[in-house]
């Protein structure tokens, strides 16, 4: 079943046509751990932007392979949009955005992204 997220002043929107996962990837990267996110990745055509193009902002660093965007109002970052190494486009989603997922009961998978 597709499941919803947002940022946290509601701008923008998403659905991701996909059930919604049982664990979140939690990564130790210095961009990871400042932001706290959960991630869990999709192929991008399962992702929609429902509302908020006119208020995403980016951020870019390292080698900028992935878009951070974010909301440049309430300055949430509800996903990432990337291409995986074998060329995949791909979005990255931050469960913390998305109320219906209760956090405590996903599995976390430890991501050691402060390697790279
Ligand atoms: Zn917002």
């Amino acid at each position: 079943m597709p499941f919803e997220g947002s940022c946290h002043c509601g701008a923008v929107t998403f659905s991701v046509d996909a059930d919604a996962p049982t664990s979140a990837k939690s990564c130790n990267c210095s961009h990871c751990r400042r932001k706290g996110f959960l991630w869990a990745f999709f192929p991008r055509e399962v992702f929609g932007l429902k509302s908020g193009e006119d208020v995403l902002t980016s951020y870019g660093f390292g080698r900028r392979i992935i878009d951070h965007v974010f909301c440049s109002r309430c300055g949430t970052q509800a996903f990432a949009l990337g291409t995986a190494p074998g060329g995949a486009e791909t979005a990255a989603i931050n469960l913390r955005c998305v109320p219906d997922i209760d956090l405590d009961a996903l599995k976390i998978e430890r991501v050691d992204g402060a390697r790279y």
